[in-house]
C-alpha cells in the first residue's frame, strides 16, 4: 500500500502535465533523496537562502536569487521589493501602499490569473494597450511606447509575462524601462524548458525573473525561483524571512542580508506566509543543478517515444473520429492530441471519475473536441493502463 492508499485515496494518472491542481511535476529520485537528508538536520535559514542565492546566480547569470514558495510567491515578493526597497517603514506597512510608488504597468493582453499575485502585494495594475487585434479590426498589438507613456513617479515596476512570440518583445520593454529606471519583473514561470531560458531574461537585462520549481524543473511543487538584482533580492528576503533575532547577536550572510544597509530588524513582512522549508529549498536546488540540456532533451525524447507508442495503441478505434497528432516540439514537452469531437467533455469526465485508475488529461482544447496527453509524468509502465482507459472512454461516447 502506498501513502495515498493509506489515506483512503486512489492515486491518479496525471497525463495533463505539471498542473498545480494535479500535484505538479514528479520529482527525480535524487531530489527526494536530497530532501530526505535535509529534513533530518537543522540549518540556519538565512545561511541556506544565501547559499541558494549563489547557486541560483550561477545557474541564471543573475546577481542573486531566492527560493520562494512558487512563482506566484516570487511575483508577490518581487513586486513588494520594487515598492519598498529596504525602507523598513514601507515594508511594515504593506499591503497598504499610501505614499509609495505602487503602480505596476502591464499590457492588457498579458493580464492573467497569476497577476493577482502582483496585486496581493498591494500594487495596482495599470493596463496599457488595446485588444484591437481581437476584434479583427486592428493590426497592431501592444506597442512599447504605450508602456512608456504610462510611466509616472508612482510607477513601481513593469510586469511582463514571457511567452514565445509575445509582443512587444521583452527586449524592447526592458530597454525603455531602463531609460526611465523602472524595474521589469518577468514572469517566466512556465518558460522552462528550454534550459537556456534560465539565463535568457537576465541576459536581456530584466531586473527580476520568476520561475516555477514544480513544473519542468521537477523540484518540489511548492517552490519557485526569484532571481535578479541583488538589492531587490535583499528587499524580498527581508520581507519573507523570519528575522525575529536579537540585533546585537545577529550576523547575517552579507551577500543576502547586508547588515550595514539595515537600520534594524523588520517585523514579519508581507512574505511571512510564503514560508519555504529547508528540505524544499534543498530539493529545488538539487533539481536546478540536475536541469541540464542533456537530461532535459533525454526526458523529452522519452516522452515522444511514449506518445508514439500510445498513438499506435489508439489507432483504429471503431466508431470514433480519433485523429492523433504529435505537434513538433523540440524544446518543450511533446503532447498528443486526440480529436474525438463533440463527446470530448463526456470522455474527459469518464476518464476522471468512472473506471480505474482515474486519468486526467489536458483540457486546454476541449472546446475543439480535443483531449491532449502530456507524458511528462508518465512512464512506459503506464502505457497499457492509459491506452485501455482512453479506449474505454472513447468507445462509450
Ligand atoms: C504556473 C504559473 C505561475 C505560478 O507558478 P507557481 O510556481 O505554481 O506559483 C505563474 N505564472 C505563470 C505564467 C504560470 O504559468
Amino acid at each position: 500500500m502506498g501513502v495515498y492508499e493509506d489515506l483512503g485515496l486512489t492515486p491518479i494518472i496525471n497525463a495533463a502535465g505539471s498542473n498545480t491542481r494535479l500535484g505538479g511535476a514528479l520529482m527525480l529520485p535524487e531530489v527526494v533523496e536530497a530532501m530526505r537528508g535535509a529534513a533530518q538536520v537543522s540549518v540556519s535559514m538565512e545561511e541556506l537562502q544565501a547559499a541558494a542565492s549563489r547557486i541560483i546566480a550561477r545557474a541564471t547569470g543573475a546577481d542573486a536569487g531566492y527560493v520562494t514558495s512558487g512563482a506566484a510567491a516570487a511575483l508577490t515578493l518581487g513586486t513588494a521589493a520594487c515598492m519598498t526597497g529596504l525602507d523598513l517603514k514601507r515594508i511594515d506597512r504593506l499591503p497598504e501602499t499610501t505614499g509609495m510608488p505602487d503602480e505596476v504597468i502591464i499590457a492588457r493582453d498579458q493580464r492573467n490569473g497569476y497577476d493577482h499575485a502582483i496585486r496581493a502585494a498591494g500594487a495596482r495594475l495599470i493596463e496599457v494597450g488595446m485588444n484591437e487585434v481581437v476584434s479583427g479590426a486592428g493590426v497592431r498589438p501592444v506597442e512599447a511606447w504605450e508602456y512608456e507613456v504610462a510611466i509616472t513617479e508612482r510607477t513601481a515596476a513593469i510586469a511582463y509575462f514571457a511567452r514565445p512570440g509575445a509582443r512587444p518583445s521583452v527586449d524592447s520593454v526592458i530597454n525603455l524601462a531602463r531609460s526611465h529606471r523602472v524595474p521589469v519583473i518577468v514572469d517566466a514561470a512556465a518558460q522552462l524548458p528550454p534550459v537556456e531560458n534560465l539565463r535568457a531574461y537576465i541576459a536581456k537585462g530584466a531586473d527580476l525573473v520568476c520561475f516555477s520549481g514544480g513544473k519542468a524543473l521537477r523540484g518540489p511543487q511548492n517552490t519557485g525561483i526569484l532571481c535578479g538584482r541583488r538589492d531587490l533580492i535583499t528587499a524580498a528576503a527581508v520581507q519573507q524571512l523570519d528575522l525575529d533575532a536579537r540585533w546585537d547577536c545577529w550576523e547575517p550572510p552579507d551577500t543576502l542580508l547586508p547588515k550595514k544597509d539595515l537600520p534594524g530588524l523588520p517585523r514579519h513582512g508581507i512574505g511571512r506566509g510564503f514560508k519555504v522549508s529547508k528540505e524544499s529549498i534543498v530539493g529545488l536546488l538539487t533539481a536546478l543543478q540536475l536541469f541540464s540540456p542533456e537530461r532535459v532533451s533525454e526526458d523529452i525524447a522519452r516522452c515522444r517515444q511514449l506518445l508514439h507508442r500510445l498513438a499506435e495503441r489508439l489507432a483504429g478505434i471503431e466508431g470514433s473520429e480519433l485523429t492523433t497528432t504529435i505537434p513538433p516540439a523540440v524544446d518543450s514537452y511533446p503532447r498528443i492530441q486526440l480529436k474525438i469531437g463533440r463527446s470530448a467533455a463526456a470522455a474527459a469526465k469518464r476518464l476522471q471519475y468512472e473506471g480505474s485508475p482515474p486519468v486526467y488529461v489536458d483540457l486546454t482544447d476541449l472546446d475543439d473536441g480535443i483531449l491532449t496527453v502530456n507524458a511528462m509524468n508518465l512512464t512506459m509502465g503506464h502505457l497499457d493502463t492509459i491506452a485501455r482507459r482512453l479506449r474505454e472512454a472513447m468507445t462509450f461516447s
